[in-house]
């Protein structure tokens, strides 16, 4: 049967982010089924799921508490279409989302957000903050020519819209004719920070000379030169906290906030990618709330049904909302949708899964991974191939370097973080890398015992693979 299932496979299943000629030349990982933080394979092999299969799943596999939820309302009705109806698990969704996202105001420029707008995944909850904020800068007067500014290295999914704010050349380039242009701002990339002089030794790696905001200038620079033309950006994109895609980059404390104020001050809407960030993984519920920042955009996905189902939600302001509101012959109705918007399944999980949130013992769980991580991954720096170690919250990201002395990268056509990760999957541990990043983010419920073999694991593989 396994052998059947992995010809199947390799004859008809065209994988994503893969080189299929090298897929093809061995057999895959076949995972059969999970529980927790454990995945099983078809042959009977374990693996801890190190990577929450692909940054979705919080509080493992097969929960009692999600599966129930979905086994309830598919005794109801599995899918009718948000086209003209309503229905029970969304309305209660949405509802608890903007109850969930309700920050206090204690800074009179951050909006409550106040509507919901559900679509499939982070790619489509990105799509309709884009065509959100494009047809409310021009109905507010704020431009007539609306543009986005972004985060070099940003990654917001793979729509063309969202490739279009999107900075990562190798995904990105191909299409760079089929794509609206989008203005590039530097991110906080601390360990390559170009105004960072210290001398890249192994004690000075974590003791940055003093920082002086270079980036937060180069923000001000950005936005004073778009007034300077007399136009304003539609919308500031970002991820808060920690950009995933383009290599878990944190940004040190102080920065959101600093680059957002600045982008408040020039009349730019903020639109905020928390589709990895969101749902507790980096310590509080939503990113953007640590420091204090309430975006007028904000994009959910992954996490929202726990991991279970594609579903995904644009929450905005009732601002925007009232800029969509008209007479029927005025046509300024949202024209987007989907079909599959407003699930029913993905909503009942989705319930589940901020009931399981709110919990205090995920609350626990989620405060001991945390520190957990930062104790197994913290003997890495001894690796002379370990060149940062970056943790927000529960999502990390190591960085692998030819020499940390230099700082030197692997080049990517030596796959040194797809060697490392294959190794680690002969060993039981799943994850992907990010170029020579491994990504380390695990479900909240994994154990200290699993953390701890993730990190092991983790050390062993670069040893091996790297010399
Ligand atoms: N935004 C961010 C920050 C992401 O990490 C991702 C996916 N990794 C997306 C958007 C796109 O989400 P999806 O793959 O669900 O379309």
């Amino acid at each position: 049967m396994s052998n059947k299932l992995v010809i199947l496979d390799k004859q008809y299943v065209w994988h994503p982010f893969t080189q299929m000629r090298d897929w093809l030349k061995s057999d895959p990982i076949l995972i059969k089924s999970g529980k927790g933080s454990v995945l099983k394979d078809i042959k009977g092999k374990t693996y801890i799921d190190a990577n929450s299969s692909i940054w979705t799943n919080i509080h493992g596999h097969n929960h009692p508490t999600i599966n129930r939820a979905i086994k309830n309302q598919l005794e109801k009705v599995a899918h009718t279409s948000a086209l003209g109806f309503a229905n029970e698990p969304a309305s209660i969704l949405a509802e608890k989302l903007v109850k969930s996202v309700k920050i206090k105001i204690s800074d009179s420029r951050n909006p409550q957000l106040a509507k919901v707008f559900f679509s499939d995944d982070g790619s489509t909850a990105m799509e309709v903050a884009i065509k959100l904020a494009y047809a409310h800068s021009i109905r507010s007067g704020k431009t007539k020519r609306p543009q986005f500014l972004s985060l070099s290295g940003a990654y917001h999914g793979d729509t063309v819209g969202a490739v279009s704010v999107g900075h990562i050349d190798l995904f990105h380039k191909t299409y760079s004719q089929l794509l609206f242009k989008s203005d590039e701002l530097m991110p906080p990339y601390c360990y390559r920070c170009p105004y960072n002089r210290a001398k890249p030794e192994r004690m000075d790696a974590r003791l940055y000379r003093k920082c002086g905001w270079e980036c937060v200038d180069k923000a001000e620079k950005i936005f004073a030169a778009k007034k300077k033309k007399g136009d304003r950006y539609a919308g500031f994109i970002f991820e808060p906290l920690m950009q995933g895609a383009a290599g878990m980059i944190p940004q040190p404390p102080g920065w959101l906030k600093r680059v957002t104020d600045i982008a408040r001050d020039y009349g730019t809407d903020l639109i905020a990618d928390e589709v990895m960030t969101g749902f507790g993984r980096t310590g509080t519920l939503f990113a953007c709330h640590s420091e204090n920042v309430q975006p007028d955009f904000m994009a959910l996905a992954k996490g929202l049904t726990g991991g279970y189902l594609p579903m995904a939600a644009t929450l905005t302001t009732q601002k925007v909302f009232a800029s969509f509101l008209g007479e029927y012959s005025e046509f300024k109705t949202f024209f987007h949708g989907h079909s599959f918007t407003s699930n029913q399944l993905g909503a009942a999980a989705g319930i589940a899964s901020l009931g399981l949130l709110s919990s205090p013992s995920s609350a626990t769980d989620r405060k001991r991974l945390q520190s957990d991580m930062e104790k197994s991954l913290n003997p890495l720096w001894k690796s002379p191939h370990v060149g940062d170690v970056r943790q927000v919250g529960m999502v990390a990201g190591i960085e692998i370097v030819k020499d940390w002395k230099k700082r030197e990268s692997y080049k990517l056509d030596e796959r040194a973080g797809i060697r490392v990760c294959d190794e680690m999957a002969r060993m039981g541990v799943l994850t992907r890398p990010i170029g020579n990043v491994i990504a380390i983010i695990p479900p909240y419920c994994t154990t200290t015992e699993q953390m701890d073999k993730i990190g092991n694991v983790l050390h062993k593989s670069i040893q091996k693979v790297l010399g």
